[in-house]
């Protein structure tokens, strides 16, 4: 689409295709440093857990007489671990989802069928902290993109919203349609974000509170992989937040169009 406008204006406006020439270089050498930026992030995120594993293992070896400290080693080895394999594998997630301009929007997603799916992955955690996920959908709701995509969206804002919330807390989950787009909102009674944090969250790696989040076992990529899967399909997500009161994220999808009638036809038992 942009490659047609720029033939267009050169056809047009001769004089300004150096111009549009220079102004495309400039956005070039601007994705090159977020690329360079990125790795950066990514090499400093692994040397914390990666030194722990091998002092860890080292440890254990001295240890080997003692088998009350090799086994809170080994847990600790165990936990090191399980963070490196999430943070690779987010890691992968996100640059995956960078690669892509635009997402060719070919299926038919039920939001209501996503948002069920994200919530069932979350119930478990929920369970363990006593909180209640109560979720209202509204019947029907369907866009363009890439289901699975969607899911991991939805369930990492339901699973901050677990883990951001005090033992015994409330989460919502609601849907509704607004005009031509489709609302997911997600709503928690937790811990809250403060002002200058808040325009931060969607950033790679970034977390309000190092030490906790790292308790948590986050890597501060979960809302900048929900950033990129968002606006690959053309929609956009916000937060509102206040300290100690708690956060709602709403993700804004367009609405798929009426789906043609074959498709109904489908669906519909005869
Ligand atoms: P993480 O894996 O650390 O949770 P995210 O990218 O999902 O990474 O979130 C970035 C940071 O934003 C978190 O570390 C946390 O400080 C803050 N955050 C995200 N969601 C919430 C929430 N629902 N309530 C409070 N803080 C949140």
């Amino acid at each position: 689409d942009s490659t047609m406008r720029l033939h267009v204006l050169v056809a047009r406006l001769g004089t300004r295709f150096v111009l549009l020439l220079a102004e495309d270089r400039t956005e070039a050498h601007r994705l090159d440093e977020v690329r360079r930026d990125f790795v950066a992030n990514i090499s400093h995120e692994l040397k914390t857990p990666i030194a722990s594993v091998s002092l860890l293992a080292e440890a254990i070896e001295q240890a080997s007489d003692e088998p009350d400290q090799v086994r809170r080693f080994a847990g600790r080895l165990s936990t090191e671990a399980t963070r490196l394999a999430r943070i690779t594998s987010e890691v992968i997630e996100l640059s995956r989802l960078q690669a892509r301009d635009a997402l060719r929007p070919d299926a038919l997603v039920s939001i209501d069928e996503v948002v069920a799916e994200a919530v069932d992955q979350n119930r478990i955690v929920a369970a363990a902290k006593h909180i209640d996920v109560a979720v209202r959908v509204a019947a029907g709701a369907k866009v363009y993109g890439d289901r699975a995509l969607i899911i991991v969206a939805v369930h990492n804002l339901i699973s901050n919203a677990i883990a951001y919330s005090n033992d015994g807390g409330r989460v919502g989950v609601g849907v509704r349609v607004e005009d031509d787009a489709v609302e997911i909102a997600i709503t928690d009674q937790g811990i809250g974000i403060g002002p200058d944090d808040l325009d931060r969250v969607f950033e790679r790696f970034f977390r309000v509170d190092q030490a906790r989040s790292r308790n948590t076992g986050g890597s501060g990529l979960g809302l900048s992989i929900v950033k990129h899967t968002v606006q690959n399909h053309g929609g956009d997500v916000r937060v509102w937040s206040r300290p100690g009161r708690g956060s709602t994220f709403v993700i804004r999808l367009p609405l798929a169009e009426e789906a043609p009638r074959a498709a109904d036809a489908e669906g519909s038992p005869d």
